[in-house]
């Protein structure tokens, strides 16, 4: 585990974590030349049981039935949700749908009114009944973490932190 890297802390006082692993992924698809294209996928994570903080160590890539342009990333959800179940079946259940990511061609990625109707929607309607869902956006010098509640104001995401793109160790 890398020493730059440090969990960020929910309102709950429980902390999250993101794996090296997915860190590395996400970044890897950062929009840092004119042609590359917005990308995105979904963040599943996993409760410790030893002091109920969350770490998450997989998320989908963009699979090949997804919409992807310069300004623009459509999930369809097939795939990925295939994705989500094997590692459920592998993690004997173990694991959540715990919110989505996706990249922005800027330096500190804000959510745009688009990404905010979406992240709402996607609460109220969430398949597995969750109050609270973790939204991503990978600029391409760090990526940063929002939080959104069921029933909250629906502008409302807060900023839980950020991990930056050269603290990543590789
Ligand atoms: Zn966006």
């Amino acid at each position: 585990m890398s020493k730059a890297i440090f969990p960020l802390p929910l309102p709950d006082n429980r902390k999250i974590k993101i794996s090296d692993d997915v860190l590395q992924m996400l970044f890897s698809f950062t929009q840092d030349h004119k042609n590359s294209p917005e990308s995105g996928g979904i963040l599943i994570g996993r409760v410790l049981d030893c002091n109920a903080h969350i770490v998450v160590d997989h998320a989908s890539r963009p699979m090949e039935s997804d919409i992807q342009t310069r300004h623009r990333f459509v999930r369809k959800a097939a795939e990925h949700q295939e994705f989500f179940n094997q590692i459920w079946e592998s993690s004997e259940g173990r694991c959540f749908y715990f919110g989505e990511w996706h990249t922005h061609p800027e330096t500190h990625p804000t959510p745009s009114a688009i990404d905010k109707r979406e992240w709402r929607k996607l609460l109220e309607k969430s398949i597995q009944d969750q109050n609270q869902l973790f939204f991503i956006i990978v600029g391409t010098t760090e990526l940063v973490v929002w939080y959104g509640q069921r029933q909250a104001n629906k502008d409302t995401f807060l900023k839980i932190g950020s991990y930056k793109r050269n603290e990543i160790q590789y």
